[in-house]
Formats: structure tokens, sequence, C-alpha cells
């Protein structure tokens, strides 16, 4: 029983770049990786179109929205 691994469990690195995580950031290696992850993750989470109110008023032929009582 003499392999020891110099591997440490924290020896982790940065999932949106790939450097080494920084203390002060992880699980990240820096302020800007971790805005990049949370951006990702806001959009994720609220899935906020970016789009342009384009087809905002548009009509849509399977929206029953206007349909007549039968
Ligand atoms: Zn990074």
């Amino acid at each position: 029983m003499n392999e020891i691994d110099r591997k440490t469990p924290s020896a982790r690195v940065c999932p949106i770049c790939g450097k080494p995580v920084d203390e002060a950031f992880k699980p990240f290696c820096s302020k800007r990786c971790a805005d990049i992850d949370l951006n990702r993750w806001l959009k994720g989470v609220y899935a906020v179109p970016v789009k342009d109110d384009e087809d905002e008023d548009g009509e849509r032929p399977l929206d029953s929205e206007a349909g007549e009582p039968s």
C-alpha cells in the first residue's frame, strides 16, 4: 500500500475553459468564467427570448384562441 496518488481531490479544472481552478472563484478559474457560467445558467432557467418582437402579433394558423364556440 505505498501507492500514493499525488492527485488531490480538489485538483479540478474550470468547466468553462479548462484552466486550473482558482480558490477564490471555484469551481471556476476566474470571475469571467463564473459570469459565463452564470449567464448560461440564467438563460437555461428563464429561457429568455433574445429575439426581436417580430412575430409577436403574427397570426398563427394553429392558434385556437379566436375559435368560434361550437
Ligand atoms: Zn475558466
